[in-house]
């Protein structure tokens, strides 16, 4: 049995992003022990390059050793407890997992629903805040990845502190490309994952947590019902620059590939990313125009990194889709749920958002459709 060898595909969908060549051969570098002294400082520089991505001061700041969906659990387990209420933004598929996470916890969530490709609506999620008094937390995504669509998470974390509430975001797809301002927005727990603006691969979910959070969570009644996501005793692992506690055998390989997409971003500088992102989207939105293409989401809210584009009447979306793949080894997304066969989802994010990269897939779809830009 040979071994397993992946094609290049130029990863333009909704994560994982393309992995830059520094970052696989960091992956490749020798196991070391993950109790190792040494091993022990690139974990310290990890969180600080964390710190300086969510732009928080929180020292508990760390990778959660699984990919983001376990930050989100992470999230839930350790701040909710059975019989607490949750207010939840849903305006795309990733807010109907976090109900599913309250729910699960045996609390109540209270749902605030949008239609999928457009934002949050603030008086809305004021008026559940009023309605129910005693929230415990405000769980909302802040880069939608099943719509392109981003919502205005600094007056979100505000409304959460004006309720005395916690505010859990969801910062999956947003980290490295648009601001995550965890301090700034006073923002209590912010989760994110390894394999979209990062452009590691998938299986790391960074996260942070506000001191008032860490509180909360020591002043629990009842334990953690998961043991592997109970923050107390990952702490133990992570904390502090000197001794360890063995809690699990992190994935040493792979935070050596997240350190150097950090290391990467912190080079380029979070201004310059973010600058970078932006300007290949509006290069990309004015070349789908030239094709007669639209966004869905309205202006004011489109993600740069994550483009929901406009399946035209009469065309086969699954059949671009898998010509864009096989001919031209362009991986692009499908609509979810009520979107499904409605859009593509085009991610530029990270590494993948090169001007190089929005000229390949815009000539690309321009063959498929039979159309020549304007
Ligand atoms: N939340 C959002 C907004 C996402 O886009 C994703 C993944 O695409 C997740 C959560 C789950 O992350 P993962 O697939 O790494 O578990």
């Amino acid at each position: 049995m040979p071994s397993f060898q992946p094609p290049h595909v130029l990863l333009l969908g909704p994560g994982p992003s393309p992995v830059p060549q520094r970052v696989l051969e960091a992956l490749a570098r020798p196991t070391i022990g993950h109790l190792d002294p040494r091993f022990v400082g690139m974990m310290e520089e990890t969180k600080s390059f964390l710190r300086d991505a969510m732009q928080t001061s929180n020292p508990m700041t760390m990778p959660i050793s699984a990919p983001g969906s376990a930050g989100m659990e992470a999230a839930f387990v350790n701040l909710v407890e059975p019989g607490d209420k949750v207010v939840v933004c849903q305006n795309g598929v990733f807010g109907g997992r976090m109900r599913e996470n309250v729910v699960r916890i045996g609390a109540e969530p209270i749902m605030v629903n949008d239609a999928f490709g457009t934002p949050i609506d603030l008086e809305k999620v004021e008026a559940a805040m009023k309605a129910n008094p005693g929230v415990k937390a405000l769980a909302f995504v802040h880069a939608e990845t099943s719509t392109g669509v981003e919502s205005d998470a600094r007056s979100l974390c505000r409304l959460a502190t004006e309720h005395g509430a916690l505010s859990i975001v969801d910062a999956v797809t947003s980290l490295g490309g648009i601001p995550v301002l965890a301090d700034e927005w006073g923002a209590d727990a912010i989760y994110s994952g390894s394999q979209k603006c990062l452009s590691a691969p998938p299986g790391l979910s960074p996260m942070t947590f506000s001191d008032r959070a860490v509180e909360t969570q020591k002043a629990r009644k009842t334990p953690v019902q998961s043991w592997f996501l109970d923050l107390g005793l990952l702490m133990g692992y992570w904390e502090g620059s000197g001794a360890r506690a063995y809690h699990h055998t992190a994935p040493i390989n792979m935070l050596y590939g997240l350190h150097e997409a950090l290391l990467m971003l912190s080079e380029e500088g979070l201004e310059a990313a973010f600058a970078r992102h932006r300007n290949n989207h509006l290069r990309f939105k004015r070349g789908l125009e030239s094709i007669d293409l639209s966004l869905l989401v309205a202006e004011a809210s489109r993600l740069p990194q994550m483009n929901a584009v406009v399946v035209p009447e009469g065309v086969s979306e699954s059949a671009v889709r898998s010509r864009l793949l096989e001919e031209f080894s362009i991986e692009i997304g499908a609509g979810l749920g009520e979107l499904a066969g409605k859009i593509w989802r085009i991610g530029l994010m990270g590494a993948g958002s090169t001007e190089a990269n929005v000229d390949r897939v815009l000539e690309a779809l321009a063959i498929c459709l039979d159309r020549k830009p304007a």
